[in-house]
């Protein structure tokens, strides 16, 4: 027997055209391209968004079309969110940071008809644009007075696109798991892959931000800064979220330095913020060095990559933020679990509540996980059995974007996604991420968490980042080497960090080699490129001792 309910998609220009009706004075404020911070409501937001949608009507745009976008954290980007995918295109948002040729490989896999691009990034399009086979026509994201000469063929001003448009639009009544927005991951192994969102998917990850117990706790209380990019997965949903419970939504454009983001947070009385260690490791050296506090920020939700303890313990006790660790992936839209206490540890002593803080968090609802052994058989929630991570949900990929072969390894037969993590869930559903498989580093018979080794090391008062690497060994298979970045020039010694791991580290994790480096390699998503590390260190195998 079927319930007596609507059948009522959830479709995403749902969340926009709800935050204009109830939240209509809310303001969305950008740091701009061009220079200007420019600020306008959600009001403004949904009018906007609905003449452009009028506007890809009439360029052509029908349902199924991927609609590009290379663009930075800004309003206009906000307004192709809802527009593209309300007409029922697919919102492609490209990172660009990727190299070349993988902008080029993913415009043409994904069969991009329009590309949306911020000044920014108008150069790097005309360099790669005769090979976009695909691309009828570009849009760049400016008014009349900044639109530049540009090689692009067919290029239009965005502003002068929408200026004549209807401020209504009648949205059509689309499926909810019709697909609205599509983003690879970055591709550190083999070409990029696609993940497609359907609205169905981004409208219920948005309910699991806003509740209260999980994830970022959004609420027309709190004002949200995503320093975390557009074009990475959907900022991870904030944009979404922040429409849903009518958050003041605040995006920090081209620049995500220490000091840029700390004046918008102060001038803008940000509460909650979101994104990778990188990022405040820039934030909190510019606080460091400047004496600076902060008069409105509470909450930092830090994922991507492992929080280092010295972090989580530098923003908690004095900068009075707290933070919030999370983990997720693109293919899971992409919170998975989220760090918030529950109430019997906030009770702990703080050495035992930073022990929960430094894993990875708990499933929010509707994220179910599960932990197996090589063989696939599932492991308990122990806390202490450590297996693959495998996940499955309402907002969990159910396949890759045209990629029969990607897709046939990332599945198992019930379905599940492994995630490529190794991890442990205790008894509560805390997860601990140990490594990602391809990371974890395999000496004799043991296997050292480079995560654990990383995070051990930066507690070192002179250690800013380290990462560690499996390097090839005769003996042992692999041993880790660790390549750390110091305060100063040659503030400490390879002998000194030894002596450091030594009481608080198993005797084979400590490695043989430590090399001292100005900076990490970041990725595209500003995690620290483990990759290009191996492809620098790999060579120094012959220099360990047997
Ligand atoms: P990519 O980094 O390849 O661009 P994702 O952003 O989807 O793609 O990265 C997801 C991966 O990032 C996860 O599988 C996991 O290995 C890592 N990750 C995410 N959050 C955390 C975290 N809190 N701690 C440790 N690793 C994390």
């Amino acid at each position: 027997m079927y319930g007596l309910m609507m059948d009522y998609p959830l479709l995403t220009p749902s969340l926009l055209r709800f935050a204009a009706q109830h939240h209509g004075d809310t303001e969305i404020v950008s740091r701009t391209v061009e220079g200007p911070v420019h600020r306008y409501t959600y009001r403004d937001a949904y009018a906007r968004t609905q003449k452009l949608a009028n506007a890809l009507l009439r360029l052509g745009v029908s349902q199924g079309d991927r609609v590009a976008t290379l663009a930075w954290n800004g309003y206009r980007h906000v307004e192709l969110y809802y527009a593209v995918g309300g007409v029922g295109g697919v919102c492609h948002t490209i990172n660009p940071r990727l190299f070349h040729e993988q902008i080029e490989y993913i415009v043409n896999h994904a069969a991009d008809r329009f590309i949306f691009v911020d000044l920014s990034f108008v150069k790097l399009l005309e360099s790669l644009q005769t090979r976009l086979t695909s691309v009828q026509g570009y849009v760049i994201m400016t008014d009349q007075t900044h639109m530049p000469q540009t090689a692009l063929p067919n290029a239009i001003c965005y502003e002068a696109l929408i200026a004549d448009e209807a401020q209504l639009f009648d949205w059509p009544q689309l499926d909810e798991n019709t697909a609205a927005a599509l983003c690879y991951t970055s591709g550190t192994t083999g070409n990029p892959k696609g993940t497609l969102y359907s609205h169905r998917a981004i409208v219920l990850h948005a309910f699991g931000l806003c509740a209260a117990d999980s994830a970022m706790a959004l609420s027309s209380h709190e004002i949200v800064l995503p320093a975390v990019s557009m074009f990475h997965v959907h900022a991870w949903g904030i944009p979404y979220a922040a429409a849903m419970c009518g958050a003041k939504l605040v995006l920090p454009g081209p620049n995500l330095d220490g000091q840029n983001l700390y004046e918008l947070i102060e001038s803008e009385r940000v509460t909650v913020t979101a994104g990778v260690p990188t990022v405040w490791l820039g934030l909190l050296a510019h606080v460091g060095k400047t004496g600076k506090k902060f008069n409105y920020l509470r909450c930092i939700n830090i994922g991507g990559a492992a929080a280092p303890l010295s972090m989580i313990k530098t923003l908690e006790e004095q900068y009075n933020v707290m933070v919030v660790h999370a983990w997720g992936m693109t293919e899971i839209t992409p919170v998975g679990t989220t760090g918030r206490l529950l109430p019997k540890i906030a009770e702990l002593p703080r050495e035992q509540r930073y022990q929960f803080k430094m894993k990875q968090g708990r499933a929010v609802y509707g994220v179910d996980l599960k932990i197996v052994d090589d063989a696939g058989t599932a492991l308990p929630h122990d806390g202490a059995s450590v297996g693959h991570l495998l996940v499955r949900g309402p907002w969990v990929a159910s396949a890759y974007y045209e990629d029969a072969e990607a897709s046939a390894a990332a599945f198992d037969e019930d379905g599940w996604f492994r995630t490529g993590d190794v991890a442990s869930i205790d008894a509560d559903g805390h997860v601990q991420l140990v490594d990602r498989s391809k990371d974890l580093i395999k000496s004799g018979g043991e296997w050292i968490s480079s995560i654990d080794l990383e995070n051990t090391v930066m507690t070192h008062p002179r250690v800013t980042e380290a990462a560690a690497i499996a390097v090839p060994h005769e003996k042992w298979g692999e041993r880790p080497l660790l390549v750390v970045v110091t305060r100063e020039p040659a503030a400490v010694s390879a002998e000194e960090i030894r002596s450091f791991l030594k009481p608080r580290v198993a005797g084979w994790s400590i490695p043989d080699e430590i090399v001292f480096v100005e900076e990490l390699p970041h990725t595209a998503t500003g995690k620290v490129n483990k990759r290009a590390l191996r492809e620098i260190y790999a060579k120094r195998s012959s220099l360990t001792k047997a």
